[in-house]
């Protein structure tokens, strides 16, 4: 249950739109986002119903989903929208809430060496973009 006024959670939807200068309301939910994401199947919450769950203000629940955080950021899916929605951003800007609300964060030394041996330096820093 919502804590959450109508009016809050509306700021909340202007603020997810401000970040990622999107319109939620664009999308109409056809789903070829989510056939295309090479992380959907790793997500507890489609990429597709993130928006949904955000156009019904459903935005705390949408921001208690891991899903932004196992998005690559690979931009598939804003090139497959017909409406032209880059849910690469709208993810974005979840998780840049997230992080100024504090979220706890990962430092490097918090890092597996054997990640930090195995993985290619992009990596590493396009994770560290997302995590810290
Ligand atoms: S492809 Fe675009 S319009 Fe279709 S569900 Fe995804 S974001 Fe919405
Ligand atoms: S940017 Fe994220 S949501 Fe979009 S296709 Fe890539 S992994 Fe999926």
């Amino acid at each position: 249950m919502s804590t959450k006024t109508k009016t809050e959670i509306a700021s909340m939807i202007k603020r997810i739109e401000l970040i990622s200068g999107e319109s939620l309301f664009k999308c109409y939910q056809c789903g070829k986002c989510t056939a295309g994401c090479v992380m959907a199947d790793e997500m507890d919450i489609s990429p597709y119903k993130v928006i949904r769950m955000l156009q019904l203000g459903l935005v705390e629940k949408a921001l208690k989903s891991e899903s932004m955080w196992i998005c690559a950021a690979c931009f598939a899916c804003r090139e497959r929208c017909p409406k032209e929605v880059d849910l690469a951003k709208i993810m974005e800007a979840l998780r840049v809430i997230q992080i100024r609300e504090g979220k706890p964060l990962i430092e490097p030394d918090q890092v597996d060496d054997k990640v930090i041996e195995e993985m290619p330096q992009q990596g590493i820093v396009s994770g560290f973009r997302k995590y810290n």
